[in-house]
């Protein structure tokens, strides 16, 4: 054997070392969560529809998954043995914050082990007691300069359509204008957003958020969408929702179709966790794609859900075999009643130090912390500069080999 090749032999059988501690974290954990996805859940979804005596069509029908919404903790106890300890603390956070899960989104929870991060994301904790944070710490409402409207850069803005969701994720960051009411925007506030952007040539990307903007019946949409797509400025449109996560039963055909006329057209969504990336899930992230509509995730770092270097490689990973890339993931905020899931930069960095190198460049988005204030994002990278002046620069691999380059 010529010595280049047993030189590159060796470094491949250490670069699979280097591998074999994720992939035996990925066996066990697609093990565990294969039995609540695939075993528990299916049985979940058959207790729920005996309950609501309902068949696999309702099952299907996002108005059905709407309307059969879980949102009282003695509903939720038929199915969630809660002790009496628990039952008083979820009515008390009730009281303070709403909380309400899709029938879908329920089946999908450890109906014993409340700190599984499906439970996590859906339902209150003692946690959210704490006063201590901002409610508006983005500082919304001095970034509008027409109702609806959030603009922060030169060419780009967005707007509101909705404050309402499936769900109302323990983690949300919106928690002001999500927690509540379900307040769809009147006619005259989206068209005045509308004439904002029309009368403003600067804005050439539209982000259509909320709430969830797929909440909106398809012709409302698409009433919104086809009058910003008249905007001979407007160059792109991009659409932000968490649905296809917590209800994929929205992502109908008829709505793939719909939005397919208004190219082009993006969509982000927000998967947090690797057991949110069910069958359904997936499928309706392929309809989207299928419909020519690239789609980007927008992960939140969350305490006990996903500040593991493993689970954000097998999120990330299972999210490019659904075709959606990651994005960004954001750095949480300090909001009230959600400071439980905080971690601190540094502890972020570190696990993106770890991807890169570790998984496809394709699997790793960027780390966003949300400046205070309303001034915009900033991406958070490791450091790999170590030094740097006119004549050279020093720097360290994804191994924390140094190298030096002269200019
Ligand atoms: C996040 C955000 C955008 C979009 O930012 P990108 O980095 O382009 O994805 C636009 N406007 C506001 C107000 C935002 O918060
Ligand atoms: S879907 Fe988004 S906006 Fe709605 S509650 Fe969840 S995190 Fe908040």
């Amino acid at each position: 054997m010529d010595e280049k090749r047993r030189i590159s032999l060796e470094r491949a059988s250490k670069l699979n070392e280097e591998i074999e501690d994720f992939l035996a974290f990925k066996d066990e954990f697609l093990r565990k969560t294969s039995e609540i996805r695939d075993v528990l859940s299916s049985k979940h979804k058959e207790e729920l529809m005996d309950y609501f005596g309902a068949d696999e069509n309702d099952w299907n029908d996002w108005h059905w998954q709407l309307h059969n919404r879980i949102s009282s903790v003695s509903l939720l106890s038929k199915f969630i043995k809660l002790s009496d300890e628990q039952y008083k603390m979820f009515e008390e956070i009730s009281k303070k914050y709403r909380w309400a899960t899709t029938p879908y989104y329920l089946s999908l929870m450890d109906y014993e082990d409340m700190s599984y991060p499906i439970n996590m994301m859906a339902l209150p904790t003692a946690a959210e007691n704490d006063t201590s944070g901002e409610l508006d710490p983005m500082s919304e409402e001095y970034t509008n300069p027409a109702p609806c409207i959030t603009r922060r850069y030169p060419n780009r803005l967005i707007i509101n359509v909705t404050s309402s969701c499936a769900m109302f994720c323990r983690h949300c960051q919106r928690r002001r204008r999500i927690g509540e009411s379900d307040r769809i925007e009147s006619e005259e506030n989206i068209e005045a957003a509308i004439e904002y952007i029309r009368n403003t040539r600067e804005i050439r990307d539209v982000l259509i958020t909320g709430g969830d903007p797929l909440m909106l019946p398809d012709e409302m949409l698409e009433k919104i969408i086809s009058r910003v797509r008249q905007i001979p400025h407007v160059e792109i449109i991009r659409i932000g929702s968490r649905l296809p996560v917590t209800m994929p039963q929205r992502i109908t055909k008829e709505l793939c179709d719909m939005l397919k006329k208004y190219h082009p057209l993006f969509m982000n969504v927000q998967f947090n966790h690797p057991g949110e990336l069910t069958k359904d899930a997936v499928a309706a992230c392929e309809r989207i794609v299928d419909a020519g509509i690239p789609m980007g995730n927008q992960m939140v770092f969350l305490k006990g859900i996903n500040n593991d270097k493993y689970i954000v490689q097998l999120l990330n990973e299972g999210l490019l075999k659904a075709r959606v890339r990651p994005y960004y993931i954001f750095h949480p905020k300090q909001v009230m009643g959600t400071r439980h899931f905080e971690i601190t930069v540094e502890e972020g960095l570190k696990i993106m130090k770890y991807l890169r190198g570790h998984t496809s460049g394709l699997a790793i988005p960027q780390y966003i912390l949300n400046a205070p204030g309303g001034l915009g994002k900033i991406p958070l990278l490791p450091n790999y500069i170590i030094e740097s002046d006119e004549e050279h620069i020093v720097l360290h691999t994804w191994e924390d080999r140094e190298v030096e380059i002269i200019y």
